[in-house]
Parts: structure tokens; sequence; C-alpha cells
């Protein structure tokens, strides 16, 4: 039986409804980024283009099993992640569909995209970078002690080291990029090291580590750059009081240079609306984009001669520091091999 609304068939109604729907151009964007200041980002987006946005956020495992659960069904356009050593997993398991885009291309450094597929597409772009640096008690350790990661496994600094679980994306990818630097066997030591000059077992994140300085529990940590800049731009005195009382390394300025993780995004496998998903991370590298990670969200921007304006970053870099360049597909790949030595030296 058809039933009728008014004159028209209620069937015919439903047709016209999708129709309407599908005439504003869309784009699914599966985002693991958990920070409120990208709303601006997205929004600019949809005014610039019309391409209206519908999200999805999830912490990187839930994005990469929703999109395995999915499969060819996945209506996801585009994959945001936040570290190297995730966009190379996902890549592995097939979720992305290598893209070329010359505006990419041009715009982010090779060591900071992955390395081409077969068909001369890249599978995944890095669209922001953050340093992985430490935060210290000058009252307890000197800057000299503490200038490489090598001398965080110094004996010297026995019971006086904090970072989170060895097995976080974080420290899997600087490990893996000091694996790169060191070769395995030299890093398998360091990471014994390491082990043996904690403070307490690893927990919690980043900032965690940052209060554990400031509170006297450890006299030097490793966190994400972005974590500390948050807490020096904080309006809360608490946050503002933890910031100051800790000093910042920026680590191997005098050897291969800090070490520098991306947060980045690709097209998803069985993505829908391809054409609108490209657009989307192009628009990412615009310098207006580029400066929102920068000044929104504390992160340096990828492209290059990109001005922007934030003063945590300016104060704990005084400006400019020296980077590794080692491949970051390179320290994706690492992390089997870097898991398999955390597990034999008791990394947790
Ligand atoms: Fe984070």
């Amino acid at each position: 039986m058809v039933r009728f609304f008014g004159k028209f068939p209620l069937a015919l109604l439903g047709l016209s409804w999708c129709m309407a729907q599908a005439a504003q151009p869309e784009l699914n964007l599966y985002s693991a980024r958990h920070y409120p200041t990208d709303e601006a980002l997205y929004s600019q987006f949809t005014q610039a283009t019309g391409i209206r946005i519908n999200r999805v956020d999830a912490d990187d495992a839930g994005i990469l099993a929703r999109l395995k659960a999915e499969g060819s069904a996945s209506p996801a356009d585009v994959i945001l992640l936040v570290d190297a050593a995730r966009l190379w997993r996902a890549e592995i398991d097939g979720l992305f569909q290598p893209v070329k885009s010359k505006v990419l291309e041009d715009a982010i450094p090779a060591n900071l995209r992955a390395k081409p597929a077969n068909n001369g597409g890249t599978p995944w772009f890095g669209l922001s970078t953050r340093a992985r640096i430490l935060v210290y008690d000058e009252r307890k350790v000197s800057a000299a002690d503490i200038d490489s990661y090598e001398k965080l496994a110094d004996p010297k600094l026995k019971g006086k080291l904090c970072m989170r679980s060895g097995s976080h994306p974080y420290n899997l990818s600087l490990f893996g990029a000091m694996t790169e630097h060191l070769g395995p066997a030299k890093t398998e030591v360091w990471l014994k090291g390491l082990v043996a000059n904690m403070a307490r077992s690893p927990k919690g994140g980043d900032t965690d580590q940052i209060k554990g300085v400031a509170s006297g529990e450890c006299a030097v940590a490793v966190t994400n750059s972005y974590y500390l800049a948050r807490l020096m731009r904080s309006s809360k005195p608490e946050d503002q009081a933890v910031a100051s009382k800790v000093k910042v390394m920026f680590p191997n300025q005098s050897s291969w240079g800090t070490h520098v993780n991306i947060a980045g995004g690709a097209v998803a496998r069985y993505a829908k609306n391809p054409e609108n998903a490209i657009k989307f991370l192009e628009y990412l590298v615009s310098p207006s984009a580029q400066r929102h990670f920068a000044d929104g969200n504390n992160e340096w921007p990828v492209a290059k001669g990109v001005q922007f304006a934030n003063p945590a970053l300016q104060a704990m870099s005084g400006g400019s520091f020296k980077r590794e360049l080692v491949p970051i597909s390179a320290v994706g790949m690492n992390q089997i091999k870097v898991q398999q030595m955390l597990d034999r030296v008791g990394f947790r």
C-alpha cells in the first residue's frame, strides 16, 4: 500500500528530501585530534567551500577499529591521527588510499609524509609538528646533564627520570627515531638505561610528567611540546604555577636535532567523497590553517614560511630550534622492533 502525504506519495517525498540533502557537498571526517580549538578550523573550511563536515571524534585506536569494522561500507573520507606510529599502522592495515596532490607535495617536506606507494600517490601526510622535549628542575639537574636523549640513560640520573608508558605511540616514535640514529643494539642498551633511571613506574600522560617535575617527584621528564605550551598559556593560576617551576630543554641541538613527531591526515580507502577529502587536506596546509595549528593548538606548521604569533612556542624554543630530519615513515616502521625491545628491557 502506498501512503500519501497531501497528494504526494511519502516515498517520493523521502526521495526529494534525500536529493536536497545531497545538494550540499559534504565530507565525513574521522578525527583523533583531541583539541577543542580545531572547531574554528573546520568551520572556516565549510565557509570557504560550502562543504559540510560530519565529524566522528574518537581516539586513534577507536578510529582504526571502527574503520576495520565498517570495511568498504565505511562513510569515512578523511582520517586525522596524531602520531606517525599510528599513521604507519593504519597504512599497513590498508585503511588509506594514496593520493596525488601537487599542493600537498609542494607544501609538506618529504620527510614529513609517507613514502610514495606503488601508484606514485602518498598514503598519508604530516599536517603539523610537535617536538618531544624535556622539562627539568634546575635545582636537581644541570642543563649540561640532559642536553641529549642519550644522556637520559646516564647512571648520573638514577631515580630522576619520569616518562609515560614506553608503549605509548609518542614514545614508540621517539624510540623508533633513536633506532634510526643509533641502530637497534645501542638503542636497546639506552632503553635499559632509561628504565634504570626512572623516578617512578611510568604512569599518566605527558602533562602528568610535567606536574611530576613541578611537584618534586621527578627531576627531568619527557613531554610533547604542546602540553607545556598549553600550561604556559593557561588562564588557571595552578597551571601557570606548574609551568613556571620547570625549565625546558630541546635535546640534541648539537647533534641530530630534537625529535619531531607529526599529526597527520589521509584519505580513507573507501572514501565516498574523495575530491572533497583532498580539498580538505589541501586546505589544512594553507597558510591560515597552518597558522591555526600554531596559534590555536601550539603545534609548529609543516608548511614553510608560515608566520604565527604563539608566545609560548616562541618562549620555549627561543624562536627556532634544530629538528631531527629522519624520515617520519621510517620512525613509524620501527615500532614493532621497538615494542620487542621494550618488552625485553621491561619498559612498560
Ligand atoms: Fe597528545
